[in-house]
């Protein structure tokens, strides 16, 4: 692997590029090291055509950007320092291996080695979550900040723990899972198999939850009309549109949420005293209705000493996140070589 950098770096790689493997999509970008985005290229998952067919689109999107025309000229594949890819977990990192992934139903697929192939360029594999923290601390919210976290609340919640600048992967490439640290021992089944982990009580998917058994039982709230009257239909997307415009059961299903999210964040506190925790994912679109109640839960709960300076603060690249942070894998690697 050295002596692959050693190449690129001896005839000035300038360029990285990023692969954001989701379950519908796949994003791709050229970028230069600075974490600017000079080409894209986006195209369908088609997961049930099978794993061959996925990487040959990947292969192929790689090629479409290194199509790219810059300075005016055509970027040449030595200019590229590498290939990161961000994707759906577990994963087998330092192999370049999906182990397992609901979404894509894959079982054991080796992703690296035939894309690292088709290029002769070194090519890295990080999971979504991390790879979104990888972002923003290279090139959003927590640039130049050393110790930071990163959340990120969807229908689940994930994250990733920046560490004196790098991002700490743990014995297996596996750290990060925060949305399974237990809040409540004897909350809601999680995903998991847990019970009451963080996830099964402030993600998305909860917070649609506590809201559908809300309008079950008969609460006040305009989320019945929303639904339709089918509590099924309720979404946490839903919920924020009816928290703003005054809905009081609305607010109170976020508040718990953030509530949670406090707590699991004092958790986080203490354990990494970290100078900044980034939050990102849908969910947290919904804003200081969740952020509030979970600084003020967090600042209760943690040791004063420790909490006294995190800020806690939304994410700033949104749906670039994974081509930007799987672009970082890279330009980590390379510095750290
Ligand atoms: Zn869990």
């Amino acid at each position: 692997m050295a002596d692959r950098f050693e190449t690129g770096d001896k005839t000035g790689g300038r360029y990285t590029i990023g692969v954001d493997l989701g379950g519908t999509k796949v994003a791709t970008a050229l970028t230069d090291i600075h974490g600017r985005i000079l080409q894209r290229a986006e195209v369908p998952t088609g997961a049930q055509e099978g794993a061959g067919a996925v990487i040959s689109r990947i292969v192929d999107s790689i090629r479409a950007v290194m199509n790219t025309v810059v300075d005016g000229r055509k970027v040449s594949s030595e200019e590229v320092l590498g290939i990161g890819i961000g994707s759906p977990g577990p994963l087998d990192v330092k192999k370049g291996i999906v182990l397992y992934s609901p979404n894509l139903k894959w079982e054991n697929i080796p992703i690296c080695d035939p894309i690292a192939a088709a290029f002769g360029l070194p090519t890295y594999l990080d999971n979504d979550a991390s790879v979104a923290a990888m972002a923003e601390s290279r090139f959003g919210a927590g640039k130049g900040v050393p110790n930071m976290i990163y959340m990120t609340v969807s229908t689940g919640i994930g994250g990733g723990m920046i560490i004196n600048g790098r991002l700490y992967r743990g014995s297996h490439g596996n750290a990060g899972e925060i949305g399974h640290m237990t809040i409540k021992p004897d909350g809601p089944r999680c995903g998991c198999g847990n019970f009451g982990c963080l996830e099964a009580l402030a993600s998305g998917t909860a917070i649609a939850r506590e809201a559908a058994e809300g309008i079950r039982a008969g609460v006040a709230t305009t989320l019945r009309e929303k639904t339709n009257g089918d509590p099924a239909r309720v979404t946490a997307r839903l919920v924020g549109e009816a928290l703003r415009e005054g809905d009081s059961f609305a607010r109170e299903v976020i508040h718990q949420a953030g509530n949670y999210l406090g707590i699991g964040l004092a958790n986080l506190v203490n354990i990494f005293d970290p100078e900044m925790i980034v939050i990102g994912g849908g969910v947290s679109r919904i804003g200081e209705e969740l952020f509030e109640p979970a600084r003020k839960t967090m600042r209760e709960r943690a040791l004063a000493a420790v909490v006294k300076d995190v800020k806690i603060v939304p994410a700033l690249l949104g749906g670039d996140s994974g081509v930007l942070g799987a672009a970082g894998l890279v330009l980590d690697q390379i510095s750290h070589k």
